[in-house]
């Protein structure tokens, strides 16, 4: 597959042709070094956050990243001296003014928010390090996990601003009349000088979009480079007050969260999914790039972007539910406790959950487990879908949990295993004094036990022992054709954990009838795992296919317990059949009962798992 036939590469190219002939705004000329870029560079990338990257045109053209390094270094400064310090300094409130604007907090002096200037050069001075040239290495440091890899300065970008900038100059001493600053302001601006005067591309700039997208991991070094608790306050900024007096436009418009800097770098956030950038250096009257609002704009209308207009409903965690009627566990039993079981199955449930469970989902669940609750005895939740499982989640489940078992009811998972952000999230929200949580490898040996639960809640009846007779392939004979069928059967006996058929055998041709003790055909996937299809007991028979004339063995059967057992060779009968043609033909209509029955069901099942 090649890159340029990808459908949102050729988007991008159809947006990059649409707007590259738009030339409103100007190159800004404040910092004299900025003025001689070239109004026509124009690049637009996407960053998604499992790391593949789209790029169409100036992408790989250096330019100085200037106000975009903002939520970057606000981000560092909460990971160095954690939220409460850094809010002592710097607020959060838009302030709807330029960027350059000396927005202080009358009464604290502190600056409304670190987009602006005043903001940003006081986080410049909360990052790690204890002279100014130790808090240097941490920004480039910071910068570079940003974009994964090495950045460096453009000197004389950095010299221009830092000969002209007498307003920010001014505010550096603002903040130091306030206390904002300790000691010397002159470093800490130099340091914002620099900061603003490294070098990036736009590339770079959709990299560092999609490590915020990515919950602060960088998606191709896989380095942590924000602390997933502060993603969230770096992107809150980011859209309040990312791109100045424009913020709240952006937002009605665009909103996603974004920042953007004068030369013509503007960054957007789609949490969770990927990290937009474009480049291109004529700005508006508010400072941001004209063709990077344009984009942005188009491509959150035709994609739906708004973080605002995401409605998922909390009903799609819950894949399917089915009954343990409809899709009962693959325990054959003796045909009046089948019979029996037929009457309750339909009071077990399974609940399939998937995808990302929330507060919102988790609450869709309980409630339809309380509504069910009058009609059924066991609810099964099978994790097995569920990508993420929140705590809130989690806590939610257990409540629902502990309570329905409180009235005698039944609630267990199933699996889980392998799925460790469940797990976790099970474990780290059990209720103090809770003893647990029953948990099954799968929903077969869940809804196998959520049976045995009902049926001993009933009256407890012991399987008889199986005579010639009482076996259902057996059923209409007259006494004649039992006793000559009788004569056939051979005494075979095994240890529990005997392999008593092996899958694949074709000499074997015997019919085994089970008079005790218990046994589960499996069969082997290509996985190395095994499936059970089904465990008999007493009074049923098994292998029955070499009379349809099948050879090799389609399944292995196991001794559960130890087993007696008779057997009844395909030869044999079809000697007896010689002379009595009846016999044979009677068991094969037994048989042929038998296999629609479980086709029926398999019919059935077919049809629980292709809703
Ligand atoms: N270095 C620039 C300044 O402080 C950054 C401003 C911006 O990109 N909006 O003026």
């Amino acid at each position: 597959m090649s890159p340029t036939t990808l459908p949102l590469q050729r988007y991008l190219a159809a947006l990059h042709e649409k707007y590259r002939t738009m030339d409103a705004g100007a190159v800004t000329t404040y910092i004299p070094e900025l003025a001689k870029a070239d109004p026509n560079w124009f690049g637009i990338c996407v960053v998604t956050t499992d790391g593949y990257a789209y790029a169409v045109g100036d992408s790989e053209v250096p330019f100085t990243i200037q106000s975009v390094s903002k939520p970057a270094i606000y981000a560092a400064a909460l990971a160095d001296r954690g939220r409460g310090p850094v809010l002592r300094k710097v607020g959060v409130e838009p302030s709807g003014e330029a960027f350059n604007s000396i927005s202080l907090d009358p009464q604290t002096g502190a600056p409304l928010n670190p987009m602006i200037n005043a903001g940003a050069i006081a986080t410049t001075g909360l990052v790690a390090g204890a002279t100014a040239a130790q808090q240097w290495e941490r920004i480039v440091e910071v910068m570079s996990n940003f974009c994964g890899r090495p950045v460096t300065v453009d000197e004389d970008v950095y010299r221009s601003e830092s000969e002209t900038g007498f307003r920010n100059r001014a505010i550096a001493w603002m903040l130091k009349n306030f206390d904002v600053i300790d000691g010397d302001p002159m470093p800490v601006l130099e340091n914002y000088f620099r900061q603003c005067s490294i070098q990036v591309t736009c590339l770079d700039l959709a990299f560092m979009a999609a490590t915020l997208a990515n919950g602060g991991v960088h998606p191709r070094t896989g380095k942590r480079t924000v602390p997933a608790d502060e993603v969230q306050s770096v992107l809150s900024i980011m859209a309040t007050c990312g791109m100045y007096d424009y913020a709240g436009s952006w937002l009605y418009e665009v909103g996603l969260p974004a920042k953007s800097g004068v030369s013509g770098g503007v960054i957007a956030v789609m949490p969770g999914r990927f990290g937009l950038a474009i480049f291109s250096p004529r700005l508006d009257e508010n400072g941001n790039s004209v063709r990077g609002i344009a984009v942005c704009q188009q491509m959150s209308r035709e994609f739906g972007l708004h973080v605002f207009g995401v409605s998922v409903s909390p009903s799609l965690v819950l894949s399917r539910v089915f009954t343990a009627l409809e899709v009962p566990s693959r325990r054959l039993r003796p045909p009046p406790v089948a019979a029996r079981l037929r009457q309750v199955a339909s009071r077990i449930k399974c609940y399939c959950l998937q995808g990302e469970v929330a507060f919102d989902g988790a609450e869709f669940v309980v409630r339809s487990l309380m509504q069910a609750t009058p009609e059924s005895d066991s609810f099964i939740l099978d994790m097995h879908r569920v990508s993420y499982l929140a705590d809130s989640a989690a806590w939610l489940l257990h409540d629902v949990r502990q309570l329905l078992v409180a009235q005698g009811k039944a609630v267990v998972f199933s699996r889980i295993r392998g799925r460790a952000v469940v797990e976790a999230a099970l474990r780290r929200t059990l209720p103090e004094g809770d003893n647990g949580y029953l948990s099954f490898e799968d929903n077969d040996l869940a809804l196998e036990w959520c049976e045995e639960r009902l049926l001993s809640a009933e009256a407890e009846t012991s399987p008889p022992e199986g005579t010639v007779a009482g076996f259902p392939l057996f059923s209409g004979m007259s006494e004649r054709a039992l006793t000559l069928l009788r004569e056939r059967l051979r005494s075979m006996d095994y240890p529990a954990g005997a392999i008593i058929i092996s899958s694949g055998e074709e000499e074997d041709d015997r019919v085994f009838f089970l008079r005790e003790g218990e046994v589960s055909v499996v069969l082997s996937l290509a996985d190395g795992s095994h499936q059970r299809l089904a465990t008999l007991s007493a009074g049923m028979s098994f292998g029955e296919m070499v009379m349809l004339g099948s050879r090799a063995r389609s399944a292995s059967v196991h001794a559960d317990t130890p087993v007696r057992s008779w057997t009844l060779s395909a030869r044999a009968l079809d000697e007896l059949a010689v002379d009595h043609p009846e016999i044979k033909i009677a068991i094969l209509k037994n048989l042929s009962l038998d296999l629609a029955h479980k086709l029926r069901q398999a019919n059935q099942l077919i049809g629980v798992l292709a809703a």
